[in-house]
């Protein structure tokens, strides 16, 4: 972990001076943010500094004010978040979203409805419709799940997993659309002190095996520093560092910023 990396030549992800304000408030005020080819990049800040409405951003859940997004070199600001997948971007949520009473198989399946069109997800979704058993996607699905460690649990419902669980079954679907990004929003949530360090170690499996750039939102700081390549800092809406674990861990406006001072 932590090769020793260039600094990113090449932007899977470009961001560049995006504004979000809700109401009054200026949730991000012009930050800019790239992740490079193959790299994981930690996205790191305190509490409200606008991580995830960045996701949100990039995902078009939400409507930036001003500002370009890139996904390597294409901009994506006129996109609708239904085909923000199409473009190569896969994203799990701080609080997860899951199809509770499918199967863990059946959630990883889904993730692939954007390259089989619409009407599998359909089926998979409506209870009085056809069950699709693509054997294709099924073999896909259980791929991914056993590169996970989640294979025993495929036919298991989705909602009895425990909650760390849920949250790497939410990586298993994005997988599964075949992205060039991944973005990771908190992963590591309810994971203990000891299966933080295995966690990261899959997800570097994961970025290896897929060929895949990464953004990882985490405020687990053992994390991010074992396993990022680069991290950018935000604060207050705005971009307060970026470098390399090294450089982010002596920073002292980072330092400052996290025990709640600003100088
Ligand atoms: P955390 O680490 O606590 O998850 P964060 O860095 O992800 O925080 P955001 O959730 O992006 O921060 O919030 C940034 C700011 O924008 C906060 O002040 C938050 O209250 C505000 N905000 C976020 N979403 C909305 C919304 N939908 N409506 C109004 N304000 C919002």
């Amino acid at each position: 972990m932590n090769a020793q990396r260039e600094s990113c030549v090449t932007p899977v992800l470009e961001a560049q001076d995006i504004l979000v304000t809700f109401g009054g408030i200026q949730a991000l005020s012009g930050v800019s943010l790239t992740v490079g080819d193959n790299e994981i990049c930690g996205l790191i800040g305190p509490n409200g500094a606008g991580k995830t409405t960045f996701l949100n951003a990039v995902t078009r859940l939400i409507s930036y004010q001003s500002g370009t997004i890139r996904v390597l070199g294409k901009p994506i600001d006129a996109a609708k978040p239904r085909e923000v997948i199409g473009l190569g971007i896969a994203r799990t949520f701080q609080n997860v979203g899951i199809y509770g009473s499918m199967t863990v198989a059946e959630n990883v399946m889904l993730g692939a409805h954007h390259r089989l069109g619409g009407r599998f997800a359909k089926a998979l979704i409506n209870p009085s419709g056809t069950r699709v058993q693509d054997a294709n996607v099924r073999t896909r699905a259980m791929e991914i799940l056993n590169e996970l460690n989640m294979a025993h649990l495929a036919d298991t419902q989705a909602d009895a997993l425990p909650y760390p669980l849920q949250k790497r079954m939410e990586i298993a679907r994005a997988l599964a659309s075949e992205p060039k990004i991944l973005l990771l929003d908190e992963p590591a949530g309810g994971l203990t002190h000891g299966e933080v360090d295995e966690f990261g170690e899959l997800v570097d499996r994961v970025r290896r095996n897929h060929a895949l750039s990464i953004l990882l939102i985490e405020h687990h700081m053992g994390l991010v520093m074992g396993l990022c390549d680069r991290i950018h800092v935000f604060h207050l809406g705005q971009n307060l560092a970026h470098g390399r674990p090294q450089e982010i861990k002596s920073n002292q406006a980072v330092v400052s910023a996290y025990l709640g001072r600003t100088g």
